[in-house]
């Protein structure tokens, strides 16, 4: 990996073996020549190996001999350029803990500076233009380093030895204040002083930081956060909160001992963990928080300049469009949405959002694979070409397969807007661009959707061309990441939507198979008629409305309790018409028709809402009762649950054995066929495992059996997985290839 301070510690361990020779960057790792007595070259060689900085990954070390050179001093030497890097670029790092005390330091020439950096820590993927990274190639090209920026920078024995951001407040850039009316020329410690009063006072600012720009406000100002919800066209999705430190989070939400770890970690994701008491704006109906903390120099200025303890922190953009980078476009598109702006000069390479994690049942879960993630490589496979996997249209992320190391992009999101489509495409041109990859040697990997906007793109590159179905590429992205190839196991895909080998739609889905040997589909949902296509998916009833006719002897349900609004008995004539009605095998859906019943008949605002309101009920709940789901049929299932409503029972404790249900049915369909097939192995993935409350409850089951439960550890289990899965199954010639 570059730019993680790995050469100045050969340096220096060089030095202290009084060894002489060189250490330069190569596009493929690091080589080092040296020459000494015998013992203080082994004693070298272990200490590289062993000793190495935190961030820095040494996944092979090759070793061949010489003849010396005859020199008597250690160099780090210009990096040698090669025709494909396939080095590993560094995700940026959070500000390190030196930083921070040189900071606050006010006898410190960057006191109070927030662009300050060292080999520890800042920023890396994110001013990164090309490889190998140095400071020429990076968006801090335009500042020329002081006499003192320039001597650290080159001298092996400090902390900032070939730091590429170094900088500092008489050379480097700085922050300005700006407010719709003009150009504030307060910079730096005047502006951040500004911003934080600003922010104190209940103003929306946006805030340039890592990856792109943040729209910030005070947390706990109910009428703010509002106003912000508003402004950015956002009904009821959560917002993040960066909080000023560990103790004001805790504040606020249930830190667990692994979340803790997480939040201080060097990702410093948002972490989703049990609000101590809901925050009902910041995160509508709902009994979790998404917490971060500080982690670039700005935002512990910003704490320290006394801005409010908690900070609304959300992707600027309005609605789901990608977050806005570039100062022109933020100004343009963030007018009318925030009171001021804090911007800072140095410019972004590309725009990189927050990733977002939750600890659970089954470890922690990447949420958003982004910052501090990407662009590491999730997993290695056996490619010898060039691949690229281009993922589904929602929650879209790309995986570029260069030396048979997988790396997958920071999160794009839904491609359906268009901004989000032309930030694809910049970063299918920037990883090609960065690992000097020619689109006619690519083999090109895409959902089998061929309605997909992702397929269609994927149609105008490579010499070659492959389709995966979706839920093999959930399966397939939780054993790419474990580099098991040849294991047979069961793979569970619960999800919403996803286009099936018959056309139908699929998402409840049981595969028995290998990523060597592809998967096979040998059992599923019961499949329901689903009236109205893709607008089943945002109206809860609509599907309700497929999945209950299969149903003898089902009340008046637009009566009370059920009170079903008029789009329902549309819905039904569709289907009693068959017009516009499609097969479906969807457990998103049957979710949805779940919190139907249970009373969440309004349209939802964002993916899987009526199913995390439905979690959330059921997590009130202590009933034991489980429905009947027999053969994945959810005929029993769903009559269990409409007579309980209709006879009054709580909705909490149905909502309960409604998921207790799902579980036993899915968790018996795949231990009997282990039984059967004597595979020791269930894979889960697919956006419903998200929920916990059934992830929980399937692992404990089949765990209990004695079974292996894997899911994924390194990207989501949501479509931001797909394209990982999509690139498993193409490099290992298990693809419809065109
Ligand atoms: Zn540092
Ligand atoms: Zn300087
Ligand atoms: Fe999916």
């Amino acid at each position: 990996m570059q730019g993680v301070g790995f050469r100045p510690f050969v340096y220096r361990l060089a030095g202290a073996q009084h060894l002489s020779g060189w250490v330069r960057n190569a596009g493929d790792g690091v080589e080092i020549f040296v020459e000494g007595p015998a013992a203080a070259l082994d004693a070298f060689l272990l200490c590289v190996q062993h000793e190495a900085p935190p961030a820095a990954r040494i996944s092979g070390v090759d070793v061949w001999n010489d003849a010396p050179a005859g020199s008597d001093r250690f160099d780090i030497v210009e990096s040698k350029r090669v025709d494909r890097p396939t080095v590993r670029i560094s995700p940026d790092l959070p500000v390190c803990g030196q930083c921070v005390r040189e900071l606050r330091d006010p006898a410190d020439r960057r006191a109070g500076y927030p662009y300050i950096n060292c080999t520890n820590c800042g920023p890396r993927f994110t001013i990164i233009e090309q490889l190998p990274y140095d400071r020429p190639h990076t968006t801090m090209k335009a500042w020329v380093m002081c006499e003192a920026c320039s001597q650290e920078y080159e001298n092996p024995l400090d902390r900032r030895y070939h730091a590429q951001p170094v900088a500092c407040p008489a050379c480097g850039p700085a922050y300005r204040f700006v407010t719709p009316g003009g150009v504030s020329r307060a910079a730096d410690a005047e502006a951040i002083r500004r911003a934080a009063d600003a922010l104190s006072a209940g103003r929306i600012g946006a805030v340039k930081g890592l990856g792109g720009y943040h729209l910030a406000c005070d947390a706990r100002r109910g009428e703010t956060v509002r106003a912000l919800r508003k402004r950015k066209f956002r009904k009821e999705k959560p917002f993040a909160v960066m909080v000023r430190d560990l103790e004001a989070a805790r504040e606020l939400v249930l830190v667990s001992e692994e979340a803790r770890a997480v939040l201080e970690g060097p990702v410093r994701p948002i972490v989703i963990m049990p609000a101590r008491e809901p925050l009902e704006d910041v995160a509508p109906g709902s009994d979790d928080l998404g917490i971060m903390l500080p982690y670039a120099p700005l935002h512990v200025l910003l704490f320290d300049a006394g801005c409010p303890a908690a900070l609304v922190m959300t992707s600027a953009n309005r609605s789901s469009e990608p977050i806005a980078y570039r100062d022109d476009d933020a100004v343009e598109r963030l007018t009318g949405i925030a009171d001021f702006f804090l911007m800072g000069d140095r410019p972004i390479a590309r725009r990189v959002d927050d990733s977002v994690v939750r600890p659970g049942p089954a470890g922690t879960t990447v949420l958003r694979r982004s910052r501090g993630y990407a662009p590491a490589p999730a997993a290695v496979l056996p490619a010898e070409r060039p691949i690229l996997a281009v993922g589904a249209d929602l929650k879209n992320a790309i995986t570029l397969v260069v030396g048979g190391e997988a790396f997958v992009s920071q999160h794009i999101g839904d491609l359906e807007h268009f901004d989000a489509l032309t930030a694809f495409d910049e970063t299918v041109e920037d990883l090609l661009d960065m690992y000097r990859v020619r689109e006619d040697e690519l083999l090109v990997v895409h959902d089998a959707h061929p309605e997909y906007v992702s397929t269609r793109r994927a149609q105008r590159w490579g010499a070659e061309r492959a389709a995966v179905q979706h839920h093999r590429a959930h399966v397939a992205s939780v054993l790419v990441e474990r580099g098991d190839f040849e294991r047979r196991v069961v793979g569970l895909a619960l999800d919403g939507t996803g286009y099936g080998d018959d056309g139908t739609i699929w998402g409840g889905e049981v595969f028995a198979g290998s990523l060597a040997g592809g998967f096979d589909r040998v059992a599923h949902l019961r499949p329901a008629s689903l009236p109205g296509g893709d607008a089943a998916a945002t109206h809860p009833v609509q599907a309700a409305a497929g999945f209950l006719a299969a149903l003898d002897g089902l009340p008046n349900l637009e009566d009370a309790p059920f009170s079903f609004p008029k789009r329902y008995g549309q819905a039904l004539q569709l289907l009693s018409r068959q017009v516009r009605t499609f097969e479906t095998t969807s457990t998103g859906r049957l979710f949805d028709t779940a919190a139907a019943l249970l009373g969440f008949t309004r349209p939802i605002t964002f993916e899987g809402q009526a199913a995390i309101w439905l979690e959330r009920r059921a997590r009130r709940s202590r009933e034991r009762r489980a429905y009947p789901f027999p053969d994945l049929d959810y005929r029993p299932l769903l009559s269990a649950l409409v007579a309980d409503v209709a006879a009054g029972v709580r909705r909490d404790d149905a909502a309960r054995a409604f998921h207790m249900g799902l579980a036993d049915g899915f968790a018996a369909s795949a231990s009997a066929l282990c039984e059967r097939e004597r595979i020791d192995t269930v894979v889960l993935s697919g956006g419903v495992f998200q929920n916990q409350l059934l992830t929980g409850r399937i692992f404990e089951i089949l765990t209990e059996k004695g079974l292996h439960v894997w899911s994924n550890r390194h990207v989501p289990p949501n479509d931001g997985g797909i394209s990982l899965g999509q690139a498993a199954l193409a490099g290992l010639e298990r693809a419809s290839f065109a």
